[in-house]
């Protein structure tokens, strides 16, 4: 079993294990398991760009071995802020006055709730109570954060009167006007559901959650400009532009960095929210925030390739069927990605996969590096979209190789 590379005391449980289920010669396949529930590398074959279960946005960054100047102001050699780095690019990035970052975008929520509306009233649309995936529902982190939640309007219609009639009423109390997006459904039909610009006049605080990190609906990252299947996302610039106080979004879906949580917008706001004692509990390290900035930046040169949700979203059929020409077995095929990470739902991005007879997954999946297919009508399928081109001879290497 030493020929595993695991440490002693795992090969000691998997033993342990397997002589307590009475089948001593089992142990190495025990231990085997156990390594193949680490984290490690993948490629992702499956057409979903932000795989909940992948990461979402795939990394690009790495940090060597070393310390940095987390917060240590080198012009000075006095102690610096944390905040003073990537956050403070991504809110030149996104017209922001500025900007902090905490573990994820629940994370921001529960801050900018407590920070702002501890003890006060906030007033939500019944339209946007949702639940995102992974258990996170805006009624109870509304709880955690001690904001009192003021229903307001009904599920498929709201407006702005139903809004100012809820922060008329003195027993509300209503501190912030929260906007939600619905990130992962869609109510449609009979609906209603004010504008920010409607919001951004009641008074209160209005913050809106956009959820997915677009920084700026006009793409400028990107020659093309915005793809067609972004649709009416909203953008943090454009947010803010039409009146939001703050916004928050996740730093692991269409922004494409790594897990974080991004809140964005007036400066007095955001120093109150980085003031609050949770603030200190919710702050990333080093390592998240040296990836931040590296996204950041790439958005600061409008260079959207360097960002990988980017330059998989916008490759090119022809560079997709190009690649699909390169691979020696299946056979090239059309076929539909998606964005993925509970963002826009039911949008298809176009893309070519290969196809090949039989459900693959399993054996595909064991490979020392696991690539994720997806199988459709009996063939086992491979959306070159979200597989990074040098990744192609492995690919082609393993479909090579099925049974
Ligand atoms: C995804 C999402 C969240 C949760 O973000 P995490 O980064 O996963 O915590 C919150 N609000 C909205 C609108 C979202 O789309």
């Amino acid at each position: 079993m030493t020929d595993t590379g695991l440490p002693h005391p795992m090969l000691v449980d998997a033993a342990r294990r397997a002589i307590a289920e009475g089948n001593p010669e089992n142990a190495r396949d025990i231990a085997i398991e156990a390594q193949r529930r680490m984290l490690t590398p993948v490629i992702n074959a499956t057409g979903t760009l932000l795989h909940t279960n992948l990461g979402r946005a795939p990394h690009a960054w790495q940090q060597d071995e070393g310390y940095s100047n987390l917060e240590l102001d080198l012009s000075t050699g006095e102690r610096g802020s944390r905040m003073d780095t990537a956050p403070a690019l991504i809110a030149r990035a996104c017209g922001a006055e500025a900007a902090i970052v905490v573990n994820n975008c629940a994370a921001a929520v529960l801050l900018v709730l407590a920070a702002l509306a501890e003890g006060h009233g906030v007033a939500v649309s019944r339209g946007e109570m949702v639940e995102i995936g992974g258990g996170f529902r805006i009624p109870d982190v509304m709880a955690r954060s001690g904001a009192r939640l003021i229903e307001v309007g009904t599920t498929n219609r709201t407006r702005r009167s139903d809004f100012a009639q809820a922060v008329d009423d003195p027993s509300n109390d209503v501190a912030v006007v929260l906007q939600v997006h619905q990130s992962n459904y869609r109510i449609v039909g009979f609906t209603e559901a004010p504008s920010v610009t409607e919001l951004a006049d009641l008074g209160p605080h209005l913050v809106a959650d956009i959820g997915s990190g677009l920084l700026d609906s006009r793409c400028p990252w990107l020659d093309a400009g915005p793809p067609g299947w972004l649709s009416d996302e909203p953008a943090a610039r454009q947010t803010l532009e039409s009146g939001a106080d703050l916004v928050t979004f996740s730093g692991d879906k269409i922004f494409g960095g790594p897990q974080a949580g991004i809140i964005a917008g007036r400066a007095d706001l955001v120093a109150k929210c980085a003031r609050h004692p949770l603030a200190r509990a919710l702050r990333p390290g080093s390592l998240v925030l040296g990836a931040l900035q590296a996204t950041a930046l790439a958005y600061l040169r409008s260079d959207g390739q360097a960002i990988p949700f980017w330059r998989m979203a916008s490759a090119s059929l022809d560079q997709l069927r190009d690649r699909a020409g390169g691979y020696t077995s299946g056979e090239a095929i059309d076929t539909v990605a998606t964005p993925g990470g509970g963002t826009l739902p039911g949008v298809e991005i176009p893309s070519i996969a290969i196809s090949t007879r039989g459900d693959h997954r399993r054996e595909l999946r064991n490979r020392t590096r696991p690539i994720i297919a997806r199988v459709v009508d009996q063939h086992t399928i491979i959306d070159l979209r979200t597989v990074h081109p040098s990744d192609d001879i492995e690919v082609d290497q393993a479909l090579q190789e099925l049974d």
